[in-house]
């Protein structure tokens, strides 16, 4: 059976002479792993799919339980993300992170998405950071890890700024002045944002890329909404082990 698909190439891993094994990020079926026979051969038509970033049309063919690469058609080869080491590292930080994220054989049309556009956007934003954290916060929407910051988790209460909220990051959210109260001597830590930041979040995860980069975001809040994606990250996602986040822990608002 012939699959025609869409899909972006999250890993390459080469194998034998001539051949690759692909894990793809597809549109029909999410993250797959594809035998790519012969790829790696000179002038062959495909070569350019056993890179990391090649995005198309993939022909795939079930073969057993395995899926092995029957064509590709190239969009887009993402080469401009080599022409600067920042945009390399980013782009190699977002197919890190949503390889990481994705169950196998599970479709994600809105992270392949948030991907292709935030891949797009690094050939002419300057903010990386801002492209940076608008990914980051899609991701945790897309992949089932978006923080509670709309209401209280304990008594429900929405948010607003008559009160103070704080942030418990170990439970994913945030509690009211109140219920934060009720908890003292407990050994519970919190960490106080502004409203700003919790709607600054909000947004991010909401709209689209475009509206970001249009929007007029103050450089503190900014910074803010860095260092509660950082400690969120941390906490919620340390355990993938990305390698790498080093490289892009620099780019920062
Ligand atoms: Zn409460």
């Amino acid at each position: 059976m012939y699959i025609n698909t869409e899909g972006i190439v999250l890993k390459s891993v080469k194998y034998k002479d001539s051949d690759a094994i692909l894990t793809l990020f597809s549109k029909k079926m999410g993250k797959v792993t594809v035998y790519a026979k012969n790829v790696r051969k000179m002038n062959h038509s495909s070569m350019a799919v056993s890179q990391s970033f090649a995005y198309g049309n993939f022909v795939l063919r079930t073969q057993g339980k395995m899926l092995q690469l029957s064509s590709f058609e190239c969009k887009e080869n993402f080469y401009f993300l080599t022409e600067d080491i920042d945009k390399t590292f980013l782009a190699y930080y977002f197919v890190e992170l949503s390889e990481k994220l994705l169950v196998e054989n599970q479709t994600n049309h809105r992270l392949l998405q948030a991907l292709l556009e935030s891949l797009y956007a690094l050939k002419d934003i300057e903010k990386y950071e801002l492209v940076k954290l608008y990914f980051e916060c899609k991701a945790l929407r897309f992949c089932g890890y978006q923080p509670q910051v709309s209401k209280c988790l304990k008594c429900g209460i929405i948010r607003d700024n008559s009160i103070p909220f704080y942030f418990q990051v170990e439970d994913g959210g945030v509690y009211c002045y109140h219920c934060k109260s009720e908890t003292e001597g407990h050994n519970i830590f919190y960490t106080q944002y502004d409203n700003t930041t919790y709607q600054l979040l909000d947004f991010m995860m909401r709209e689209s890329l475009q509206q970001v980069m249009q929007a007029e975001i103050s450089s503190v809040i900014l910074k803010e909404l860095d260092r509660f994606v950082r400690q969120y990250y941390s906490v919620h996602l340390g355990e993938l082990q990305l390698k790498s986040v080093d490289f892009v822990r620099h780019i920062a608002p």
